[in-house]
């Protein structure tokens, strides 16, 4: 039975003019019918929001806020299995993904948050004056005030509540704006936050899409001081032209085309493993993937053909079934873009290893968005398959000698998000990591990460870092007070 997805503005579900429909990856079928928000339902979030601002919320102490994020923890965990196929059903990603890493990750998220904010402090000196009296000099941190939260689509819970649950626990008021193809989970979370008791118009959700929509409503706003946003890095580019004008803060968690470097000294099976899941994951529709993969020269040969197994064996099924490992991408949008870059490889000169197309079923699944887990080599580096980021279960493979040209080619690119490094060698292990020009480099592992440590991109991947106390900057504006003695 398809669900109707609503906006929540000022504590209220709220049906607009007009819908879109969200749908079902696996097969095409109709997920549930969204109502899109207009510039005027926008406005009210936005009005909500800034009053809210100066209402309980504003009174309440970190602390209160605290015990009001994890009530919605609590709501979230009791409807666990209601998250975990809003999920399934909007992304098409197995069940044990949806149920080991999303959604208990998206929870944990507001459990880290109210407890950090109500663990930290602010800085306080004591001056030396002419009069020997002294000074004491302090801040005091206060929310930016209303934030507005674009999300993505390929980790839809998680991503939103990594930014939702800081802000909140800062103190600020937020209107949320989930991926248009990614709906259900945010409207789940609002019903949440509704039983929770969390005060009218702290947080609101508008649905819509980018340009001329909720997207655009929201980052044009002279009410909305903030945006926060994760996605292409195309789309940080254009929100930070309508920003401009009233010059909001803004925190961005971009593309990438990241890189795996595997030495000739890695302990060989691991570093399979690792690339199995940092090609794979999510049907590669994980930002930290691996897309360029460098194997020093002596172990290619092997590494490739290891890997070839690997990705024909991968189990792809239903969500549902406990086995499946690989589901479709999103939408045919995007298998439609995935595919035009295995064309693109083949104009390109790339030795298809394995995949390059869409696998078929002979069910209901063929009207779905699947496509071959593909393996490239062969191609040069300035093709636009090894520059431009794909975002799907892809990679291409190529070959380094020395260190020094695996450094090179790691960091001949536009993006600057994530890498991988495979070796038993911990010199070589920290001096390479040293050098890598991305925001988190891993070392014989992959997506493994403490929610205290900064988290984001350089170059074309992002502006800022966010976990622990970096997203708790972000989201605070300290005010500087010195009192003489
Ligand atoms: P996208 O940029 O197309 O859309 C993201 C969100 O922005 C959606 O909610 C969309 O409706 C909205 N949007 C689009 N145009 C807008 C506009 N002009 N103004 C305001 N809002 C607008 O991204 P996507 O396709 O949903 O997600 C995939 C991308 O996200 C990939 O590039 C991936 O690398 C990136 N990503 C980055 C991270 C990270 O942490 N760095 C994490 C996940 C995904």
């Amino acid at each position: 039975m398809p669900h109707e997805i609503k906006n929540y503005v000022a504590g209220q579900f709220v049906t607009s003019k007009s819908s879109f429909d969200d749908i079902n990856p696996v097969d095409g079928s109709l997920a549930g019918t969204v109502h899109e928000a207009d510039q005027a339902t926008v406005d009210r979030a936005v009005g909500a929001a800034r009053e809210a601002l100066h209402g309980p919320w504003g009174s309440m102490s970190a602390a209160e806020r605290g015990v009001l994020l994890n009530k919605v923890a609590d709501g979230i965990e009791a409807r666990f299995d209601d998250f975990v196929a809003a999920e399934i059903a909007d992304t098409g990603k197995p069940l044990t993904q949806a149920r080991t890493l999303d959604i208990p990750r998206g929870t944990a998220n507001f459990r880290f948050f109210a407890n950090l904010v109500s663990t930290s402090g602010t800085e306080c000196f004591e001056m030396g004056t002419p009069d020997g009296a002294g000074a004491l000099n302090y801040s005091v941190q206060k929310p930016l005030g209303v934030v507005g939260v674009i999300s993505p689509w390929n980790l839809p819970f998680l991503l939103l509540t990594w930014k939702l649950a800081p802000a909140l626990a800062a103190g600020n008021t937020v209107i949320a704006k989930p991926s248009e193809e990614t709906p259900a989970s945010a409207a789940l979370l609002a019903e949440v936050m509704h039983e929770a008791g969390v005060p009218a118009g702290v947080f609101n959700l508008v649905n819509g899409f980018g340009p001329g929509s909720a997207g655009e409503f929201l980052t044009t706003h002279t009410g909305v001081d903030a945006i926060t946003f994760t996605g292409e890095s195309a789309t940080g580019s254009a929100i930070m032209r309508a920003a401009a004008d009233n010059v909001k803060a803004l925190s961005f968690e971009l593309g990438g085309k990241n890189a795996a470097i595997v030495f000739d000294d890695a302990d060989l099976d691991q570093a399979i493993d690792g690339t199995v899941r940092s090609v794979f994951s999510n049907c590669g529709q994980v930002c930290l993937c691996s897309e360029r993969v460098y194997v020093h020269d002596s172990i290619f040969d092997e590494f490739v053909s290891r890997l070839k197994v690997r990705a024909e064996a991968l189990r792809m099924g239903h969500p549902e079934d406990e086995q499946t490992e690989i589901g479709p991408l999103v939408s045919k949008a995007h298998r439609d873009k995935v595919l035009s870059y295995y064309e693109l490889a083949r104009e390109e000169g790339a030795n298809i290893v394995t995949g390059g197309g869409i696998p078929g079923f002979g069910d209901e699944r063929d009207q779905g968005a699947w496509v071959e887990p593909t393996i490239l080599t062969g191609l040069p580096e300035s093709a636009r398959c090894v520059r431009e980021e794909i975002f799907g279960p892809v990679c291409h493979i190529a070959p380094f000698v020395t260190e020094e040209q695996a450094v090179a080619m790691a960091n001949d690119s536009a993006y600057g998000l994530a890498a991988a490094i495979w070796t038993t060698n911990l010199s070589r292990a920290h001096r390479v990591a040293r050098q890598i020009e991305a925001g988190i480099v891993w070392v014989n592992t992959w997506y493994l990460r403490d929610l205290r440590t900064p988290f984001g991109g350089v170059k074309l991947s992002g502006i800022g870092r966010e976990g622990g106390v970096h997203s708790l900057n972000f989201y605070s504006e300290p005010t500087n007070i010195c009192i003489k003695l």
